[in-house]
């Protein structure tokens, strides 16, 4: 059944794809060995290199966020290598169950599902054997997002790799691979980066580059010597996702247009807004700590959140972000970020107030708190 106007696509990714990238990428595939190709591949590297912050290769998949997590493993450890991995939610836990699987040895530090890595707590589960610190720096299950620039600081001197999850902040919240010495920053296509999913990102430091030549898990296609080799001429080293690349060509070119300050800085102010009106429903956001409150989402704590989210869906036609893991129907999620304005996130809390009351959720006025923000 046809409904009319555009629907409200509010998960934490993917996000709404912008015009502008949905016309960029329709138009015709060309020869991803041929001349014109080489261009286009050094702009979407040099890029990415922007975007991430850092001077060093930036590798490009054609594969979702999960495939990107995987390559930052392959390349950098080898087979029983201790690993910290910090419980931040259910990416954090995904994350570490992929570790596993690949035949690390995860020391686990439990969390709440509320706070995010803890600098403190990494810096005492240290020792001479840890290889590497993994990090989920927006987790997207909870709206928390981890202080990336103190776990590095916490690490010291200590040789073990930082890699770091930036999948759903990359492009929303503020982030620097270089400035804050991070080995692996790990990024998707479909949430900050306004494309569809399909594309993943790895950004490579010279630590990182270096442990890759002494890492033994075994890996083929997520290997990242030939794709950097490849990349020096502008391709790739099997077929490169030509359309995707040019959606992500004008990704990048509105970035710059906004520049990337602007863009943390919208998406802040969104995310403030979001938690005026969380307030004013008398509701609570999951997110406890001030310093860690997410740019790019807000998770609220409700009982019975998946039939909200039901008449939600139903009557305007809007589609919020459910609790995944044990935050299941414990609470939803709004998605904040990518191509997103002001009137769009009125829309937004505008149909949220609305599905709450009419799911019979005794709630309080959030919308005019909000729109208070979004006037300021
Ligand atoms: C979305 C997301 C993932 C998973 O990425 P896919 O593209 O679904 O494979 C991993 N980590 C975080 C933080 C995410 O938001």
């Amino acid at each position: 059944m046809h409904r009319p106007g555009r629907h409200f696509l509010q998960i934490p990714g993917p996000t709404n794809v912008p015009d502008r990238v949905l016309r960029a990428i329709d138009a015709p595939t060309i020869d991803h060995r041929g001349p014109d190709f080489a261009k286009l591949g050094h702009e979407v590297l040099e890029g990415m290199r922007w975007v991430f912050g850092t001077e060093s290769p930036v590798v490009i998949y054609p594969a979702s966020g999960t495939g990107a997590w995987e390559a930052a493993i392959v390349n950098t450890l080898s087979p029983g290598d201790k690993v910290i991995a910090s419980e931040t939610g259910h990416f954090a836990t995904l994350w570490r169950e992929m570790a596993e699987r690949l035949g690390l040895d995860v020391v686990w530090l439990e969390g709440d599902w509320r706070h995010g890595a803890s600098p403190e707590r990494i810096a005492d589960a240290l020792d001479d054997d840890v290889r590497a610190v993994m990090v989920v720096h927006n987790e997207t299950s909870t709206g928390v997002t981890s202080r990336i620039a103190d776990v590095r600081a916490a690490l010291g001197d200590h040789p073990a790799l930082l890699l770091v999850d930036t999948i759903s902040s990359l492009g929303s919240i503020d982030y620097r691979h270089d400035e804050w010495g991070v080995d692996v920053t790990v990024g998707g296509s479909q949430k900050g980066l306004m494309l569809p999913a399909g594309l993943s990102f790895n950004a490579v430091s010279q630590k990182a580059l270096d442990a890759s030549r002494d890492a033994k898990l075994p890996r083929s296609y997520w290997d990242w010597k030939p794709i950097i080799a490849a990349n020096e001429a502008g391709f790739w080293p099997y077929t490169s996702a030509t359309n995707l690349l040019y959606g992500l060509r004008e990704a990048l070119t509105m970035l710059r247009e906004e520049g990337l300050e602007h863009v943390f800085a919208r998406h802040a102010r969104h995310a403030s807004a979001t938690r005026a009106a969380v307030h004013g429903w008398g509701l609570e956001v999951l997110a406890v700590d001030e310093r860690e409150l997410s740019g790019a989402l807000t998770a609220v704590l409700l009982d019975g959140s998946d039939e909200v989210r039901r008449v939600i869906l139903e009557r305007y036609d809007m589609s919020l972000g459910a609790g995944l893991g044990k935050l299941k129907d414990k609470v939803f999620r709004i998605g904040h970020l990518g191509d997103f304005n002001d009137l769009m996130l009125a829309g937004t809390l505008a149909g949220v107030q609305m599905g709450l009351q009419v799911a019979g959720h005794d709630v309080g006025d959030g919308l005019t708190p909000a729109l208070e923000v979004l006037k300021g």
